[in-house]
């Protein structure tokens, strides 16, 4: 392939090589089974074991409150959907947020068809959750608060503090969908009073298919995936040791070098920011300008179309979103950027840059360019373009 330039790390990462590097040998050589008693068996159990222990201190929890799975998806999925099923004897009403990810949201919708009533607080035009109408949500059947750490198309860190302490003073559960987070930001379930936690590998350069759910000692949701006794019987399945493996070494790394990470990718952002507002016209910064993922930068550029600019920035090489991926191809615009009150066609011309410390100032000065290009030609060809240029003539004499 042509040499790229990656501004997509919220869709997914690029492998660490030292995880690849220490993925391999639980493919080739220690290939036993983790419940094995045999010496095989056992340097699996060791290694899973390990990884637990690395992930579990990296959100101040204990090694026994990490839960393996298939990823975010099915964390958030086994979250949402025990914590109801296991608490509906006191109440069957759920809040979340307007703005969370599909996997959290499409689940709200089945549990809806379900008979559990769920309530969509709104967030505020920079994508922050409105404190107030999240008390005014709260009734006495509420069992569970799930609202996400940051949000993935708007990079919008959420008052998680403030919100697990709403929920602990009414005796409501609390889960927060991590998966943009974890890695990127320090976590303290203790301090946040997060009852579970949702992350995911390959969203910090760790590998695809496994995550985790954090489950605070003392929360009784059952088991999802039903079979075996892995995971303290929590969560069937044979354990993906070379995932396992691969996630523990990524979330390590993570945690050792985030402070300068973030240091370095914020600054690359705000360069980013700088360039695009001062060098586009015409264009609106989505999210939180100081309140969001050192790594995101989410624009809307008037007068185009985001899926136009994509495939075009594509044939300069450059990897970038629209909004999810999950989305990206259906022509539904974002529920983030309406969530924020953009207007269809505003959200419709919306781009999402997310980068990492892998990324340079060249790399950025290129895609500024190209943006800059694409975006003034396909304003050329836009006939709302026209006659807004032309409105303006007018209004000028
Ligand atoms: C990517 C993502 C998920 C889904 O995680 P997978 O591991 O891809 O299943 C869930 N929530 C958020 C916020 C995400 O960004």
């Amino acid at each position: 392939m042509d040499k790229i330039i990656y501004l997509d790390n919220a869709a997914t990462t690029r492998m660490l090589p030292e995880a690849v590097e220490g993925m391999i040998p639980y493919f080739a050589e220690y290939y036993g089974n983790a419940s094995s008693i045999y010496r095989l068996g056992q340097e699996s159990r060791k290694a899973v074991s390990r990884a637990r222990e690395i992930i579990g201190n990296s959100i101040h929890a204990d090694a026994a409150e990490i839960y393996f799975t298939g990823g975010g998806s099915e964390s958030d999925n086994w979250a949402l959907l025990e914590a109801a099923r296991s608490y509906e004897s006191r109440g069957k009403h759920i809040i979340t947020s307007a703005i969370e990810h599909h996997a959290v949201l499409h689940t709200c919708r089945r549990l809806e068809k379900m008979g559990f009533e769920v309530t969509y607080v709104d967030v505020d035009e920079e994508g922050i959750l409105k404190l107030e109408d999240l008390k005014r949500a709260i009734r006495p059947d509420t069992i569970l608060i799930s609202v996400m750490f940051a949000n993935n198309e708007i990079g919008t860190l959420q008052p998680i503090k403030e919100i697990g302490d709403i929920a602990k003073e009414n005796n409501i559960l609390f889960h927060t969908d991590a998966v943009q987070a974890y890695g990127h930001v320090p976590i303290d379930v203790d301090e946040l009073s997060v009852d579970m936690l949702s992350a995911s590998g390959h969203k910090l350069h760790g590998p695809k298919g496994v995550g985790f759910l954090y489950i605070r000692k003392g929360v009784k949701i059952r088991s999802f995936i039903h079979g075996g006794a892995q995971e303290r019987n929590r969560r069937a399945g044979t354990e993906n040791v070379p995932g396992i493996v691969g996630f523990g070494i990524a979330a390590e790394h993570a945690a050792a070098g985030m402070e300068e990470e973030t240091r370095k990718v914020a600054a690359l952002r705000d360069y980013l920011i700088q360039r695009i507002e001062q060098e586009v016209p015409y264009c609106r910064l989505n999210g939180h300008r100081t309140r969001r993922l050192s790594n995101n930068v989410n624009f809307s550029f008037r007068f185009i179309e985001g899926e136009s600019l994509l495939i075009m920035l594509d044939q300069k090489g450059i990897c970038a979103s629209s909004g999810s991926a999950c989305t990206s191809g259906a022509l539904d615009p974002s529920h983030v950027l309406l969530a924020i009150g953009l207007p269809h066609e505003i959200a419709h011309g919306s781009l999402r840059l997310t980068l990492s410390g892998e990324n340079t100032v060249e790399e950025l000065d290129y895609v500024v360019d190209a943006v800059k290009g694409i975006v003034g030609r396909l304003r050329q060809m836009s006939p709302l373009y026209e006659d807004f240029i032309k409105g303006k003539g007018k209004e000028n004499v």
